[in-house]
């Protein structure tokens, strides 16, 4: 799958880079070749969601399992939240607590976003010297308290100290009014928070528009290219698409269990399918498929987010208790596809949407996302008809807890390469982490 087009063709690769596309039989004199056959060879995946939580709650996730699960489905570059880590990435001390933790853990490439939380202004521009691809934060709460969500205010203070800095700003576009408005009538009308119709009520697409119309206007107003994370609600799409046609600086992903799950099939207590903004109904999910297939949504992430079991409070199934995120690191590319082949959707848009467009975000263009020449040596081998189910041997992130168990899939990983060497094949991980940060140049 090349940038221009997908067809029978040899990837040139000396040490970490590819130095050239040529045709299929043209292979280099005395090249060591390797033939894959009829299967897909894509460009290493780039998710620019996920959240590794180390240092500090290494028990929930850690870089060692989350690229390990990365490698296994064919992803070569992640870049993590700063929010779920102890200490959380607001500052310069944060980013190196995270790099020393890394050391000799990382299976894969990986970069870490810089956050943005209320009163920590200051320290954006060293953030971005030290290297950060971009800043996230919440408008809501993020369910960490160290992490403190940001207002209009905020957001003007900390888009004023990035002016004239071409980093991303990644929002989590929930406004908390709605959010908390539609909380409190619930819990007056005893709901019963098991029913997972009732955790959708109680985040409403309203929270994500008012949210996205606020954004819409700073981007407008300070310049600034703002990226609408994890778009669940589909009434938002007119909204970013008149700002874009303006010319607002506005990217936009969606994750892949709202363009897999439909809201009124998630079983009553069913809490691995618990995130926020919420997986809505079927007829949203399909309109968020067509604002892909148009290109109004940019890139496809993972949102991986997991936590300990305990946390998900299964027994229970109360849809407010349990802790908010769905864990499916590896399994995006089979997930997406099978979605796709189903809908009739050429498998060649696969590499925009998960390797292209986010490494494009991150500001790693040229060198990850696309087999070109100059780029990274990052594949992906896929088998786009192999049918298989999710068992807990497959998932190699930390807990084997995720909606996507016991699932059935089409199209599989066979083998991984970063920068040029195998790390992945035959489900083994082959010789020892060694996953590079990546930093903005
Ligand atoms: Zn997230």
């Amino acid at each position: 799958m090349l940038p221009d087009r997908s067809g029978p063709a040899t990837i040139v690769v000396e040490g970490e880079k590819i130095v050239r596309v040529s045709g299929w039989d043209e292979v280099p004199d005395g090249a060591v070749l390797r033939d894959f056959g009829r299967h897909c060879l894509l460009p290493g995946l780039v998710d620019t969601h996920v959240h590794i939580n180390e240092p500090g709650r290494s028990d929930w996730e850690g870089f060692r399992t989350a690229t390990r699960a990365a490698a296994a489905g064919g992803v070569t570059t992640l870049v993590d939240m700063p929010l779920n880590c102890v200490p959380e990435t607001t500052n310069v001390e944060a980013l190196e607590a995270k790099r020393s933790a890394a050391r000799g853990k990382a299976w894969v490439d990986w970069a870490a976003w810089g956050g943005v939380v209320h009163g920590n202004a200051d320290s954006l521009p060293d953030l971005v010297r030290a290297g950060v691809p971009g800043f996230k934060c919440f408008m809501i709460h993020s369910g960490i308290d160290g992490f403190a969500w940001v207002d209009e205010s905020d957001l003007r203070v900390a888009l004023e100290r990035l002016k004239g800095v071409d980093v991303p700003l990644l929002v989590h576009a929930e406004a908390a009014g709605p959010v908390n408005a539609a909380t409190e009538s619930l819990n007056a009308a005893h709901a019963g928070w098991r029913s997972y119709s009732i955790y959708l009520a109680s985040r409403p697409d309203e929270a994500e528009l008012d949210a996205i119309a606020l954004l819409i206007r700073l981007a407008d107003e300070c310049n600034a290219h703002i990226h609408i994370v994890h778009l669940s609600s589909a009434r938002a799409l007119p909204l970013l698409d008149a700002a874009r046609r303006r010319g607002v600086r506005l990217s936009v992903e969606t994750c892949l269990h709202n363009l897999q799950f439909a809201s009124e099939e998630i079983p009553d207590g069913a809490t691995e399918f618990k995130c926020a903004p919420p997986i809505r109904d079927a007829a949203n999910r399909e309109a968020l498929w067509a604002a892909l297939e148009q290109g109004l949504i940019d890139m496809v992430t993972t949102d991986h987010s997991p936590c300990p079991p305990a946390m998900k409070r299964r027994e229970e199934g109360r849809f407010d208790q349990a802790w908010g995120g769905v864990s499916s690191l590896g399994l995006a590319l089979p997930v997406v596809w099978m979605a796709m082949h189903r809908r009739g959707i050429g498998i060649d848009r696969i590499a925009e949407w998960m390797a292209a467009a986010p490494a494009r975000l991150a500001g790693f263009q040229g060198h990850k996302g696309q087999l070109a020449a100059g780029a990274d040596a990052d594949l992906a081998v896929f088998d786009p008809e192999a049918a298989w189910t999710v068992t807990p041997e497959d998932l190699h992130f930390r807990h084997k807890l995720s909606p996507y168990l016991g699932g059935e899939l089409r199209g599989r990983v066979l083998e991984t390469w970063l920068r040029g060497r195998q790390i992945f094949a035959g489900n083994e991980f082959i010789g020892e982490p060694g996953g590079r940060e990546q930093v903005r140049q």
